[in-house]
């Protein structure tokens, strides 16, 4: 359709690019919907004690080992009745030509994920019921403490750490690239420690790039296939656009709001736990595990109250990492040509839907990114 160097983006958004990205949305709030009732169903049929029972019998009662079944036996529940989901996700993608995924690769990524999750799971429960029992009164504000520790730790773990379990990366090896990011940097004040080459083209057609890690860890990756396909002012832009979020600390400031959300999640937990056990009497003491489909339904609720809020303030960082790319890099065209391109491999919607940018979406909708670019290219003095 359109040549590759210069796409001219279509007045309105193709009737495949909406019905994907429909698609898309309903199976998340699906999925969103089935873990809610399960969960409530838990709690409801009274199936969440006898779970626990059954882990305490088959752990010989041990305490810190139950906590782990229960975990993993819930995890697993909850894995088997999205699997229809999952599977029709893959689907999907395939079916709009967005995955190089084979199914056998695919099962083998799934069974990663669910390790993962498990491990990551089985330390927050391990830890929160350890705290629970050891200080019943102040366990919501220990294990507030306790859980923002582990955000940046696993923040600073993930590139190094959990990225790898599902993707490859290497050190970029495009000298021209590499020379340009660190002149980006030396005009920022600022020096960027690493850029990975990101072997996304092994799953996805796809492009990606972002900004991952912390202190050490901190670096920008680039998907091959974002590398493939763009000039090199292309992915300086986009580069230009990874470093706005280094220099406005966007990492850090986000672990803030995760901060100020979680103070009130545990506070909103503690609240609702004892309520549940002083008055419903539903549960014998507050670390009594079974209780645990409880804290996920709060941590649910509010995470849903809070994400129109949430995508919000993202929205706001990643337009301030815009403008620190057109401040940066010398013509802001292939910003936009870069946008539009990705546009179309991603089959992104443009100009989504006014409620559905605000509700679903962590970026500025295209069309808005690439007018503010056009609208910076017009400002007195600006280089086009
Ligand atoms: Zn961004």
């Amino acid at each position: 359709m359109a040549s590759a160097t210069a796409i001219v983006p279509p007045a309105t958004d193709s009737a495949d690019a909406r019905r994907y990205n429909r698609i898309r949305r309903w199976v998340g709030v699906a999925d969103f919907v089935l873990n809610l009732m399960v969960m409530v169903a838990l709690l409801v049929t009274g199936w969440t004690g006898t779970l626990r029972d059954v882990a305490y019998r088959a752990t010989f009662q041990h305490y810190g080992l139950a906590v782990f079944l229960y975990v993993l036996m819930l995890m697993a529940l909850a894995k088997i009745l999205g699997l229809g989901l999952d599977y029709y996700s893959f689907r999907v993608e395939h079916r709009y030509q967005l995955s190089n995924l084979r199914v056998r690769a695919w099962i083998w990524d799934e069974a990663k994920g669910f390790a993962v999750g498990v491990i990551l799971a089985g330390i927050v429960a391990e830890l929160l019921y350890f705290i629970m029992r050891q200080a019943p009164q102040y366990w919501w504000l220990i294990a507030w403490a306790a859980f923002l520790g582990l955000v940046v730790l696993l923040a600073q773990l993930a590139p190094v750490v959990l990225f790898p379990i599902f993707y490859k990366f290497a050190p970029l090896e495009n000298e021209e690239l590499k020379d340009r990011l660190v002149k980006l940097g030396e005009r920022a004040g600022t020096r960027v420690r690493g850029v990975y080459q990101w072997r996304l083209s092994e799953k996805s057609k796809k492009a990606n790039a972002a900004l991952t890690g912390l202190g050490s860890t901190r670096r920008i990756i680039l998907a091959d296939t974002l590398l493939a396909n763009y000039s090199t002012d292309e992915i300086e832009a986009v580069l230009a656009h990874e470093l706005g979020h280094h220099v406005h600390r966007h990492i850090f400031k986000s672990i803030l709001v995760q901060a100020g959300i979680t103070f009130v999640g545990f506070w909103a937990a503690n609240l609702v736990l004892h309520y549940a056990v002083d008055r419903l009497h539903v549960f014998e003491t507050l670390s009594d595990f079974a209780n645990l489909p409880l804290l996920m339904l709060v941590a649910t609720v509010l995470s849903f109250l809070v994400l129109p809020l949430l995508n919000a303030y993202s929205r706001f960082n990643e337009r301030q990492a815009d403008t620190y790319a057109f401040r940066s890099i010398a013509k802001v065209a292939p910003f936009i040509s870069a946008m539009n391109k990705l546009a179309e491999q991603n089959l992104a919607e443009r100009s989504p839907a006014k409620w559905v940018e605000w509700l679903f979406h962590s970026h500025p909708a295209i069309s808005r990114r690439v007018a503010a670019a056009e609208a910076w290219a017009k400002l007195p003095g600006k280089p086009r």
